[in-house]
Parts: C-alpha cells; structure tokens; sequence
C-alpha cells in the first residue's frame, strides 16, 4: 500500500484527502500545526470575516451545502463546512494535530520522503504540500513595530479579548481582510484610522440571505442549487477572463466600481483618495457594500500617506503628524512568494526547493517540481485565481493527482518526477501569458521580487480543468 502524508488540513488538504480516500488509497495522514482544522478558515477570525466567492461554488461540487445562511457566507459557517465534510468523509480521524512539518528529505535508495514533524520523523511513500499560498501573516517592516504600548495584532491573528467600543483604532492595510473588518471596526470605535497605500476598485456584492424557502428548495430539488452554482460559476468564469480594462467585461467592471463610488461617497475629497490610479484588475477586485459608507463616517479619517514609523503612542505619517491610538491592527496580507520556504525540503541529490525557487516559484500544472519526485504540491505556483472559486481549483489538481497516484500503483512503479522539459515548456508558455496579464501592471501580492507572477493562473478557470483532466505520462519519468 502507497502511503500518502499531506501537508496542511485546510480546504486544499481536504481536496486531495478525499479524492485519494474515494479512490481507495487509504493509506493516509495529514499533518496539521494547529489544534484544528481549517487552514486559513480556521485562522482568520477578525469581525466580518468571510468569502466574496458565493457559497454554491466556494464548496465541494460533490458535497453541496443546503443550509448556508446567505449566498456568500461568513468565516464561521465555512470553518464549521470545512470540519462537516472532514467527518463525513472520514478524514477528521487521518488528522494528526499539533504537527507541524518543518523538514522532509528524499531518500533515492528507498524512494521515500522521511518528514520531521517537530522533534519526531515519519516516513511516506509520497508527500503532498497542502500549506496553501496564505497562511503566513506578515506584519511590514515599519520602524518601531515593536515600540508601540497599546495593543496590536494582525488581522489573521485577531485579538477576541480586544474590545474596540470607545477606543482609538489605526489599520493599515485596505485589501480583502480589511475591506471587511473595517465596517465592524468603524461602529465601534470611537475613532478610526485607516492607512491605505492603494486604494482597491470595489464593486457592490449580491449577498442575501438564504431565506427557509430557498434552503428547503436545495434539499428537496439539489438541481436548484446546483443551477445557483452553475450560474454563479458562469459569471465568474466571465470575470475572470475580462479582469482588464483592454476587455469589455474588464470595461463594465471598471464603470461599476466607479458607479459604486460615485453612489456611496459623496464628499469628492475622499472620493479622490479612493480611487485607483492603475488599471483594473492588476490587485484583487473587492466586493463590499458596506466598506465605503464606513469610511465616509464622521468618526473615520482615510490617511493615504505612508508611514513613516510606529511610536509608543500611535503611528507617523510623511507629513510628519502622529496618530496616536490605542490598538494598531495590520492588515498587512501575507507572505505569498517564498512558496514552502518555511519547511526545509530537500530533493535529489541535495537539490534544495528554496534554492531551486530562489527567483520565485514554478510547477509542471502548479503541482509538480523536477528533482523531486514523489512530491505533488496543491494551492502551489500559478494556482491562484484573480476571480472565481479556488475550490474549484484544487479539486481539479486533486484529481489530478489521484491519477498520477493510480498510475504508479498500477505500474508498480516507486517513483514519479516530472521532467525538467516539460517543466520548462509548460513555464514557459505560462510566463508569456502572464506577462501580457493584468497583474503585470503595478505592485501586487502575486508577483516575487523578481518581477515573476508565481501566485496566479492566468484567466478563467475552465483551461485549468481542461489540463488537469487527463494525466500526460509522457511529462513524468517513471521508475
Ligand atoms: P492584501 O490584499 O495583500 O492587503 C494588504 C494591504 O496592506 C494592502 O492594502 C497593502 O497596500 C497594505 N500594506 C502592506 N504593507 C503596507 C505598509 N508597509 N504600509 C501600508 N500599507 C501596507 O492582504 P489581505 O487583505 O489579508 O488579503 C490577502 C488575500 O487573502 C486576498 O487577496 C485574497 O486572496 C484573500 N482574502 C480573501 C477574502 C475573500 O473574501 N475571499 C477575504 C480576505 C482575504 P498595497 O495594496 O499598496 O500593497
């Protein structure tokens, strides 16, 4: 039996997990750091927290869910989906918490991955990292962080015994996270401010909630929801495939947010500090109907010079002017480009993955890396989605991975590594889509230092599932 140990228990691990069960390899075990599971889910707790991808697709199109309470559902109610179809599909037992992985060796004479997880090692057949692109919060690099007296966190770090009513609040950032923490921050607080460096295009989200009607409709005709997911999956696919302003799509996007502007902030002043200077598309498209009346409260100042650095009382901008506050909360994002960079993974012939990704991380189908061979990564290089349901995503790769799997247990074969040839056409006709992409037009989390994209795909998602569908064997050296 070929003995599969993942990396993670976010959505991501699930994907694979469950595709591999169904498929009889049952030999199976996910590490996980934490006490739970849940990947990011579990981790971003802030108030408001939730998905701007509606429900019916940001699921398992195997596992629909008739009880979400509103089409695009918040943390808690997808955290709790997460730990219902880990029971249901047996996997919550393959779980083994408070692991976490942060080394693993190839060993060529065995054809194994010796892993260590804390001070102990195991050892498995293949090794599937499932860490995902954002579960390392990061705070920036701001004089001072440390000096400041009052309370502060980052946004995927939430404070609970934190209490914003009546206090002073600076947040820096203005992406996803804070988009929706915002609003809960600006009832609250006495005075809010919100450092914003760039502001996003923002476009009016379609949520509502699920009424008894709808929900007993889902369980008693599935078809219903599965024609919510199949239209919602349509939309998506549009937008994605428009995410510039060179398309259409990327055109009425762009008059949208703008309208949504114009309608929600009256004041012109802050109606200029909101609005983007670069093309559309080129950082995330938010969604959020309550983010700009929130800004446009009387308790809520939008500071858009840098800062400077942070004092024991508050935070300085380049005009010179100190904010003081009680909490500072970053919503700063995530560490995206150094891809596993954090568990120390070693190929053949000492082939280190950091080295090889020193300028930025690339995967044959973002899932497989010449020199090391029985390691398939999910969420991994270009995988990512500037719309759309990831999802979606990682199920393909899961099924792709099942096949490569079923192949080298049907050939009784040891290894499977992809070839560097394959690799390298695969990236390269990528890089050449990427370069002519909407990400490559200003700064974003998608792009390493080097000036490569590694986190997204680019365009909609129906070519991935179309590449992933069938396994080409002629990629991958056997042995
Ligand atoms: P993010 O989108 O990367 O936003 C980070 C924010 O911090 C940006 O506004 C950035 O400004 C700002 N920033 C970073 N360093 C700064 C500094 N030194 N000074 C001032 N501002 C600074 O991070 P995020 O909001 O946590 O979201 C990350 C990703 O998580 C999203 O893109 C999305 O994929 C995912 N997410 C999804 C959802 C959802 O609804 N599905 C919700 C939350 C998060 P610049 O823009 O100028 O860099």
């Amino acid at each position: 039996m070929t003995s599969v140990g993942i990396i993670g228990s976010g959505f991501g691990a699930l994907a694979v997990a469950i595709e591999l069960k169904r498929a009889g390899h049952t030999d199976l075990r996910l590490w996980e750091r934490s006490h739970d599971l849940g990947g990011v889910w579990r981790d971003n707790t802030y108030p408001g927290a939730g998905c701007d991808v509606p429900s019916p697709l940001y699921s398992f199109s195997y596992e629909p869910n008739p009880h979400w309470s509103r089409r695009y559902a918040l943390q808690e109610e997808i955290h709790a989906y997460i730990r219902s179809v880990a029971d249901t599909y047996g996997i919550t037992p393959l779980v083994r918490f408070d692991s976490e992985v942060v080394a693993a060796r190839w060993n060529a004479d065995s054809a194994t991955w010796t892993v260590t997880i804390g001070e102990t090692e195991e050892t498995v057949d293949i090794l599937v990292s499932a860490v995902g692109q954002l579960s390392r919060p990061v705070l920036p690099p701001i004089e001072g962080i440390d000096s400041f007296e009052g309370t502060s966190f980052h946004s995927a770090q939430w404070d609970h015994s934190f209490d914003a009513t009546g206090t002073s609040v600076a947040v820096v950032g203005a992406g996803a996270s804070a988009v929706q923490l915002i609003p809960h921050l600006a009832r609250d607080a006495r005075k809010l401010v919100v450092f914003q460096r760039s502001p996003n295009y923002l476009m009016p989200k379609p949520d509502k909630p699920y009424t008894s009607f709808h929900k007993k409709l889902f369980q008693i005709a599935p078809v219903s929801q599965r024609l919510e997911r199949g239209g919602v999956w349509a939309v998506t696919e549009q937008f994605a495939r428009g995410l510039d302003d060179e398309s259409r799509v990327g055109r009425i996007n762009k008059a949208i947010a703008m309208w949504h502007l114009r309608k929600q902030v009256t004041d012109p002043e802050l109606r200029a500090k909101l609005t983007p200077d670069y093309p559309i598309g080129c950082k995330r498209i938010l969604f959020s109907n309550e983010f700009y009346p929130a800004l446009a409260q009387d308790n809520v100042d939008v500071v858009t010079h840098a800062i400077t650095k942070v004092t024991p009382k508050g935070v300085v901008d380049t005009e010179g002017v100190e904010h003081e506050v009680d909490a500072i909360i970053y919503a700063t994002g995530f560490d995206s480009q150094d891809f596993l960079q954090s568990i120390d993974i070693t190929g053949t012939r000492g082939q280190k993955l950091a080295t090889q990704w020193a300028d930025g991380a690339h995967a044959y189908l973002g899932m497989y890396v010449p020199n090391f061979p029985n390691l398939f990564v999910t969420y991994g290089p270009n995988t990512n989605l500037g719309g759309g349901s990831i999802i979606f995503m990682l199920e393909a790769q899961a099924r792709h991975m099942r096949q490569t799997l079923d192949r080298l247990v049907a050939g009784d074969y040891r290894t499977v590594e992809v070839t560097e040839e394959a690799e390298l056409a695969y990236d390269r006709e990528l890089s050449e889509k990427l370069e002519h992409s909407p990400w490559a037009h200003c700064d974003n989390w998608y792009r390493h230092r080097s000036g490569r994209i590694t986190s997204n795909w680019p365009g909609s998602t129906r070519p991935f599932a179309q590449a992933t569908k069938t396994l080409d064997a002629t990629a991958f050296r056997w042995a």
